[in-house]
């Protein structure tokens, strides 16, 4: 459902916008619920065809009024943050939503009780939104002054009350009706039901987010291969399975050959350009899901082969010498070529350490042989063709 999605997309980049204009309007969505629900039951009270005996009209139209203020006012901070969702808001946007709302609803909690009705649900929804919603310095205060007025609510209707239910100055204590039971039942699945869907929603936002954010501590941002961190755990992995398994395991180091020239006479971009473009060779040239291609650092790559014996790294290793070497680039209008070598090593009985040695070593030796070649632990195999230095054309 392309329509749906849209819009989970847009709530959950709502969500992590920490943007005060659109936290007030998700805020809003959040509390409404309940206290619309409370609203509309309140209204039938003082109408008089709901739960008529159990309420002190005068304190009810008391509590009607500050929730119906409430409402207007939160009404009126919507009304206010919509059409500022994407430039800066104000910097009392929030305060001004978030004071009244808490505050608000602590009175409302003192009125019908913080521990015999659903309202602490409410309270809570409101906490939790706000904390979710917008930054700790922005609610601090209101929170603070909430949870005092709760902690007293709560002994004084334990210790003031004698520990009877429901003896808030709003309770006549006459017997609730099946009217207000309802009402009651209402506000309590107004208040959890959306709160519960939010939360949720809210959790698989973040998990998405945080497996977002690991992918792009894993790559290179400029070629997309895996950056050294990720190659090294990758290898750490293949490197214990090759020292279960006794199969074959290769690496190949690959150094851009004097890729300082290619910067210093075409420019730094052109450079990167030769740098994404060799990452699309080594991906190229290899098996997706088994290979691993990553950036060692600068001018340097790395392939991780699984399955593969010398021989067959220094074939796969001269195929990306040679597609390199093919490869036409332009900067400025001028043509150039480029050239890499590269050094080989395979992985014995799970040992890392000798084989990024042994590859460093073999690339050197492929340097000193005077560049554009393979190297490997056992031989060497200089790939056909002209030989070219990095500015042929
Ligand atoms: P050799 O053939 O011996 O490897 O010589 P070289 O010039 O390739 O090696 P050297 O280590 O002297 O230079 C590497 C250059 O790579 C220097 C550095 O400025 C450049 N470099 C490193 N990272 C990047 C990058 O992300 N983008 C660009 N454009 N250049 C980079
Ligand atoms: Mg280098
Ligand atoms: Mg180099």
């Amino acid at each position: 459902m392309p329509g749906l999605q849209t819009w989970s997309e847009r709530l959950a980049r709502g969500l992590l916008a920490r943007h005060d204009a659109r936290g007030v309007v998700l805020f809003a969505l959040g509390v409404w619920p309940p206290l619309i629900v409370l609203w509309i039951g309140q209204s039938m009270a003082l109408l008089g065809w709901a739960g008529v005996g159990a309420f002190h009209r005068p304190v009810l139209a008391a509590v009607h009024g500050a929730l119906s203020a409430l409402l207007v006012w939160q009404g009126r901070q919507v009304w206010r943050a919509w059409p500022l969702r994407s430039v800066p808001p104000p910097p009392d946007l929030a305060s001004k939503m978030l004071w009244p709302s808490l505050v608000g609803t602590s009175l409302l909690c003192g009125a019908y009780g913080w521990t015999d009705t659903p309202m602490p649900m409410v309270f809570m929804v409101q906490l939790v939104l706000a904390r979710a919603l917008f930054r700790w310095d922005q609610m601090r205060s209101a929170t603070l002054f909430a949870l005092l007025s709760m902690a007293v609510g709560v002994v004084v209707s334990w210790v003031g009350a004698g520990l009877s239910l429901l003896a808030e100055p709003l309770y006549t204590g006459g017997a609730m009706s099946p009217w207000w039971t309802a009402w009651t039942r209402a506000v309590f699945a107004a208040a959890w039901l959306p709160y519960m869907l939010m939360l949720l929603f809210y959790a698989n936002v973040l998990q998405r987010r945080q497996r977002e954010l690991e992918q792009l501590g894993r790559t290179d941002a400029l070629t997309g291969l895996l950056n050294r961190r990720a190659f090294m755990e990758r290898l750490a992995r293949e490197a214990h399975r090759q020292a279960r398994s006794g199969r074959p395991l290769t690496l190949v180091m690959f150094d851009i050959d004097h890729f300082k020239c290619v910067n210093d006479r075409h420019g730094h971009p052109a450079g990167d350009e030769v740098l994404s473009t060799f990452a699309g060779i080594l991906k190229d040239c290899t098996r997706e899901h088994v290979d691993a291609a990553g950036r060692w650092g600068g001018e340097e790559f790395v392939l991780l082969l699984p399955e593969t014996d010398l021989v067959g790294g220094e074939r796969v290793a001269a195929k990306v010498c040679a597609a390199l070497r093919a490869t036409a680039f332009v900067a400025e209008g001028q043509g150039f070529r480029v050239t890499a070598s590269a050094g080989l090593a395979p992985v014995a009985q799970g040992h890392v350490e000798p084989a990024l040695r042994a590859a460093d070593q073999c690339l050197y030796q492929a340097k000193r042989a005077g560049r554009d070649r393979v190297r490997g632990g056992r031989s060497e195999m200089v790939p056909e063709g002209t030989r070219r230095g990095p500015d042929a054309d």
